[in-house]
């Protein structure tokens, strides 16, 4: 018998198996396709592989401005797919060498059953129909998420696709239609704009990216319009219909009735968990959504029974799949006596509040934290912000992209002790190049609950983009780098 069966190999389940194989424990992966999920082979890799392409392009065609005599003469699809392509295929050579050498691997369908004994095994089905028994004094559901459609809506995947379908392409579509402005959405927007595609964003809420802060919302409005994307909001969708090679979106917006030709409609409003089909709902530990229930470590109310990334109601995010993953790693470690008494000591829950967003649209978005206005629903009016932009910052003016760094702190003493009326900072929004990367300062900001007046005395390199975050806490701390 293993310690721990892993049902799926994406994020969540090799952080799973790694990090428990590294503890010392015996550990088995169930997985039914290649290992590395949805964010290897159909999500976060390809997507950032096509991204950066787009922002060549990008460049390319600021290439005058900084003396350069070159153009963009169109795609090399082959090119485009070898490179998208060659990024999955070495990262997943490294991952399946790790997985064979650290687990017990079993190649198939997993579904959880109860044995003999009353315990619960993965009855595993292979691709040919032969089925076996893996059992485990631990099992952890890792299964992941699918691209939902919408009630009534056929993805054909040719014309109307999702993301699933939608990052093979070798050539970009004349005129696309994306529905849903969720990270999905603007990011596709992003790589399809540059190739020279038509898009309109359909957003049903009344901002594109409705889970950041607003500020960050009305930025990216402004950029992509700026650039020629089309974006709609408050827009609901009464039809989507293929009409041979294209098709048409009909759309409700501002009270009246738009009809949207495309060669290619993305339906990018949401991803569900991939529970229908693994004995979860006889175990009686799904919710009404079909999320696995556990309890803040990661443990279902099913003794044994783990579950870890978008299975769960959580952000559905790579790195909280992987934080997640740590988590009942070490936790089922502890309980197997192989974890060191200051581990037990040590080990906290996920801090999912604290765990950064990450948007790669053009221009990036990232945030930790509370928003503005879920700040001031949660302290009233003891909050108050600071914006630093980078418009004036020299690291930006090169890369010819505006944004700005939104730091949202209390002003109400808290923490217990904290000097003067100023409070911690509780979030951070940035909107920008590289947003992704200067994100990190951030998390440790919020992690730690650090208050402007400490953060000011920290020094920033000089020119940098992440300046523009200390100018922000010297704000918030009554110290602006100069007057308003
Ligand atoms: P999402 O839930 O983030 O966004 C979907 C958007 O579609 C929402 O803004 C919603 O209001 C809108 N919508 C829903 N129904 C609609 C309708 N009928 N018409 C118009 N708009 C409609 O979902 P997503 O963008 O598909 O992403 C799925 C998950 O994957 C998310 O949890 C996301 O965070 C994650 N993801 C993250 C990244 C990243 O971190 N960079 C990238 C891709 C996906």
């Amino acid at each position: 018998m293993h310690d721990i069966v892993v049902v799926g190999g994406g994020p969540g389940g090799y952080a799973t198996a790694f990090r428990a194989a590294a503890r010392g424990l015996d550990v088995a992966l169930v997985e039914a396709d290649k290992v590395g999920g949805t964010c290897l082979h159909r999500g976060c890799i390809p997507s950032k592989a096509i991204l950066h392409v787009a922002e060549v392009i990008e460049q390319v065609e600021r290439a005058e401005v900084m003396g350069l005599k070159v153009s963009f003469d169109g795609l090399d699809g082959d090119g485009l797919a070898s490179f998208r392509e060659g990024v999955i295929t070495r990262m997943f050579k490294g991952l399946d060498f790790l997985v064979s050498k650290r687990t017990t691997r079993h190649d198939g369908r997993g579904r959880l059953v109860r044995g003999d004994d009353g315990r619960v095994e993965v009855e595993v089905t292979a691709a040919d129909g032969t089925t076996t028994r893996v059992q485990g004094r631990h099992v952890v559901i890792a299964t992941g998420s699918y691209a939902k459609s919408l009630p009534g809506v056929e993805v054909d995947g040719e014309v109307v696709q999702t993301s699933d379908q939608a990052l093979w392409f070798t050539e970009a579509p004349g005129r696309a239609v994306v529905i849903g402005a969720g990270a999905i959405g603007m990011e596709f927007a992003s790589m399809w704009q540059p190739m020279g595609t038509e898009v309109t964003v359909v957003e049903a809420l009344d901002r594109v990216l409705p889970l950041e802060d607003a500020d960050c919302s009305v930025a990216v409005t402004k950029a992509y319009r700026q650039r020629g994307v089309e974006v709609l909001t408050s827009a609901r969708v009464s039809s989507i219909e293929r009409d041979g090679g294209a098709g048409r979106v009909v759309v409700e917006v501002d009270g009246e009735t738009r009809t949207l030709e495309a060669d290619r409609i993305l339906v990018a409003t949401g991803r569900g968990p991939n529970t229908a089909d693994i004995g979860a709902d006889d175990l009686g530990i799904l919710d009404e959504r079909g999320h696995v229930v556990t309890d803040e470590w990661g443990a279902t109310a099913v003794d044994g029974v783990w579950a870890v990334g978008d299975v769960r109601p959580t952000l559905a995010l790579a790195h909280a799949a992987f934080a997640e993953g740590f988590v009942v790693a070490d936790r089922i470690a502890i309980a197997s006596g192989k974890g060191r008494d200051e581990l037990a000591a040590h080990l906290q829950p996920v801090d999912h509040a604290n765990t950064p967003r990450v948007t790669y649209c053009h221009p990036e978005v990232a945030s930790v934290g509370l928003t503005e206005a879920q700040a001031r629903e949660r302290y009233g009016d003891a909050i108050a912000t600071e914006t630093s932009s980078l418009r004036h910052n020299a690291k930006g003016i090169l890369a010819g992209t505006e944004g700005f760094v939104k730091v949202v702190y209390r002003t109400d003493g808290t923490p217990a002790g904290a000097p003067g009326p100023e409070g911690a900072v509780v979030g951070v929004h940035v909107v920008g190049p590289h947003a992704t990367d200067l994100i990190a300062e951030a998390t440790l900001v919020t992690t730690w609950e650090a208050l402007p007046s400490e953060l000011a005395a920290i020094t920033h390199a000089h020119p940098s983009l992440y300046e523009a975050m200390g100018e922000a806490f010297q704000s918030a701390a009554g110290l602006p780098f100069h007057g308003a």
